[in-house]
């Protein structure tokens, strides 16, 4: 059976290729979907400030998404409409079917979070989390002592 989506906006079911919605201009829109590349970039090459983190803080462009289409007979014909999409941080979600479906076609751009993050995720970044992990606690550590103190000085105030 042919693939079919409900348009979330107009409430119309439509098949692969009847991307546009009521007012004809823009697509149909159906509920959102992150996509994944596990494509990261491993070589430092000549890192920037930052070092490999600041290259996989880029933005990747998928083309063909959606891809050209073919107009005109012969010698007037014309390729039109190929669409990209945009990825940061190996990462895009979209909500309108016609780049979901061709998204979906395309291998490499549907892993899961863990692969995403094994692939993405630097040493160092992992460290940075922990550390601000180590932060927060130390800091919720402090409130609990600066709690206690004020409460210790309203007693001795009180009974002075
Ligand atoms: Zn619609």
């Amino acid at each position: 059976m042919a693939q079919q989506w409900k348009c979330t906006a107009c409430g119309k079911k439509f098949g692969i290729g009847e991307w546009k919605c009521a007012d004809e201009i823009s697509n149909h829109v159906v509920e959102e979907k992150t996509y994944r590349s596990a494509d990261a970039p491993s070589d430092p090459g000549h890192p920037a400030n930052g070092g490999m983190d600041s290259r996989r803080d880029g933005q990747t462009v998928v083309c063909n998404i959606p891809p050209a289409r073919k107009m005109g007979e012969g010698a007037d014909v014309r390729w039109v409409g190929e669409g990209s999409v945009t990825f940061i941080r190996g990462r895009f979600a979209t909500s309108d079917p016609e780049q979901q479906y061709w998204l979906d076609k395309k291998p490499g751009y549907n892993v899961t979070e863990e692969q995403w993050a094994a692939a993405w995720l630097s040493d160092g970044q992992k460290l940075e989390m922990e550390k601000m992990q180590l932060k927060a606690e130390r800091q919720r550590l402090e409130n609990d002592r600066n709690e206690l103190l004020a409460q210790t000085k309203q007693k001795v105030g009180a009974a002075a």
